[in-house]
């Protein structure tokens, strides 16, 4: 016999993450186990290290969830898991798992977008958090990860217009970039928003100085995003300043003085999140929107949350930003999508597979026949996430 809980499983990168839910809001119960630990080594995620690691890591941190919960698998009426984007290879551990679970449960299983359970997040209630509204349509969702960076319009539950996406580097990426290019380490987003907290306090403008300031890209009055410039223009400027003072070029900039790697790291965060926060708070103003939403890893930075915080309030709309072990990957947010999904009918059989690339949203008017990008970044990512999906197809992951 089971009972009315959600179990939901996140594995598609570096964090396995496991929740129980009561409702499609309400954590009762989770546990991630990151592996920032394991790959910092290597200044990134190395897949195949990050498969073993999902399957060392989801016994135990189901049996911390059902424990934490004082539930136990009878409890179990549904199962969700993330079946894409992501590492293929670790998607697998995670939906070969979810498909064992609930055929021996013998209770429905759905497969979630990684990147609809970072939106979702924004429902979420903790154990014991008083209950609040939910976020009220229609709004505007920004999702800036690690991977991802878009903007979508939500005019009711499960649907999506895609608004702006970026075109090179997701914004995450170009913070551990910018991480690795100033020698602070992987992932760089916590690191730089340390860093730059040494020239000034969070939400001042300490990194917007005239000597310091970096571009930012605002590719007119579109709300799509590039980063791939202001990570240029960081390097030459790192470049510059070793020159400056005799030294060699190196990729990582570690040699550059604490005070101008404090600078430069404050100058760079302040460039992504002014573009961030400006594009999506122009989206809400124009789209009406009653609500702003805002999830993914970089989502836990402090200047972005206080630069929306700031405008929001002005254009008074709601804004709703998880708290920041709930921006990160996490398997609650996976529920949330998934509970939602469920409801609306969906389940998946036992031939769910792992989709390495899977928007969320594509741009108006172009369905299914959107034209892949030819250059750059942009286009070498596609290209790998294109063969790793076709080889997950030929492979054959039911
Ligand atoms: P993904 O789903 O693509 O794995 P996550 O949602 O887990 O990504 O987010 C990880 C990303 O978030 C990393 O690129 C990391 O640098 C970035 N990040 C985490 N914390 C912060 C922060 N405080 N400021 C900026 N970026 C951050
Ligand atoms: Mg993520």
């Amino acid at each position: 016999m089971s009972g009315g809980l959600l179990l939901a499983i996140e594995s598609s990168c570096d964090e396995t993450g496991v929740a129980l839910l009561d409702g499609p809001r309400r954590i009762v119960g989770q546990a991630v186990a990151s592996q920032v630990a394991l790959h910092a080594g290597a200044g990134g995620i190395v897949p195949e290290l990050a498969a073993r690691a999902h399957l060392r890591w989801l016994d135990p941190s189901l049996d911390e969830v059902l424990a934490d919960a004082g539930a136990t698998l009878d409890d179990v009426g549904s199962v969700a898991v993330t079946a894409g984007p992501g590492l293929v290879g670790s998607l697998l551990v995670g939906v070969s798992y979810a498909k064992a679970l609930a055929w021996g449960l013998g209770v429905p299983l759905v497969g979630v977008n990684h990147l609809e359970g970072h939106l979702y997040a924004a429902w979420l209630l903790d154990p014991g958090e008083p209950d609040r509204p939910e976020p009220a349509f229609p709004l505007v969702a920004l999702v800036v990860s690690g991977g991802h960076t878009f903007l979508v319009e939500m005019r009711d539950h499960l649907s999506y217009r895609l608004l702006g996406e970026t075109v090179d580097d997701a914004a995450g990426e170009a913070f551990d970039k910018a991480g690795r290019l100033l020698g602070l380490g992987y992932p760089g987003g916590p690191a730089i928003a340390q860093a730059a907290r040494e020239v000034a306090a969070p939400g001042t403008a300490a990194g917007d100085s005239p000597t310091d300031r970096l571009p930012r890209a605002w590719l007119g009055t579109s709300y799509d995003f590039s980063f791939s410039g202001l990570k240029t223009a960081l390097r030459r400027r790192v470049e510059a300043e070793l020159a400056a003072d005799g030294l060699p070029a190196s990729e990582a900039g570690g040699r550059l003085g604490a005070s101008r790697v404090a600078a430069l790291a404050a100058a760079f965060e302040e460039s992504v999140v002014d573009v961030l926060a400006t594009k999506t708070l122009r989206a809400a103003e124009a789209l009406g929107a009653r609500t702003i939403v805002v999830g993914g890893g970089v989502a836990s930075n402090a200047l972005l949350r206080g630069r929306l915080a700031a405008g929001a309030a002005g254009l008074e709309v709601d804004l709703v930003m998880p708290r920041p072990g709930l921006c990160t990957d996490n398997g609650a947010m996976i529920g949330a999508a998934g509970a939602r999904r469920l409801a609306a009918g969906e389940t998946a059989g036992p031939d769910l597979g792992a989709r390495a690339s899977w928007p969320l949203a594509r741009p108006a008017g172009t369905p299914d026949s959107r034209r892949p990008p030819t250059r750059g970044g942009a286009a070498r990512a596609y290209a790998r996430a294109r063969d790793a999906e076709a080889d997950a197809a030929g492979r054959g992951t039911g």
